[in-house]
């Protein structure tokens, strides 16, 4: 479950606050141990009583993006809460070819380093995805 107080302060942080909405959608994703469509969210809670649209849901998930607690999985156009809240590396998102399901963990994030060249300087806490087999799958 998610850590309201962690996703307050990190709201705090960028400026921002959390609405009934943004918590709820938020709420529903941490639900999930690995990524789901915009469209799978929407039903998933709608189902549970809500009633919100899918631009809401984009918003809402763009919104969460741009705090650093959801990320999107560009491949497949999901979206996965963050399992990581350090900056100090990259965060690679392990996506499994054979089963779909996308996983993060610090383990392997970590041991991806940051290349200190001069010609580029990569941002802190970004995303990369790695695609290959889960270990339930290899
Ligand atoms: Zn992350
Ligand atoms: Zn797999
Ligand atoms: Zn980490």
């Amino acid at each position: 479950m998610i850590d309201k107080l962690k996703l307050i302060s990190k709201c705090k942080e960028s400026g921002k606050s959390i609405t009934p909405q943004r918590f709820d959608i938020i709420e529903e994703l941490s639900k999930l141990n690995t990524s789901i469509s915009a469209y799978g969210l929407l039903e998933r809670l709608n189902s549970n009583g809500h009633s919100f649209n899918i631009s809401t849901i984009y918003r809402v998930l763009d919104f969460w993006i741009g705090v650093g607690i959801v990320h999107k999985v560009e491949s497949n156009n999901t979206y996965l809460i963050c399992n990581d809240s350090h900056t100090d590396h990259f965060h690679v998102l392990l996506h499994c070819s054979n089963c779909e399901s996308v996983e993060e963990s610090c383990k392997t994030s970590n041991k991806v380093s940051i290349p200190n060249v001069q010609e580029f300087t990569p941002k802190k806490g970004q995303v990369i995805e790695l695609h290959g087999l889960c270990s339930r799958c290899s």
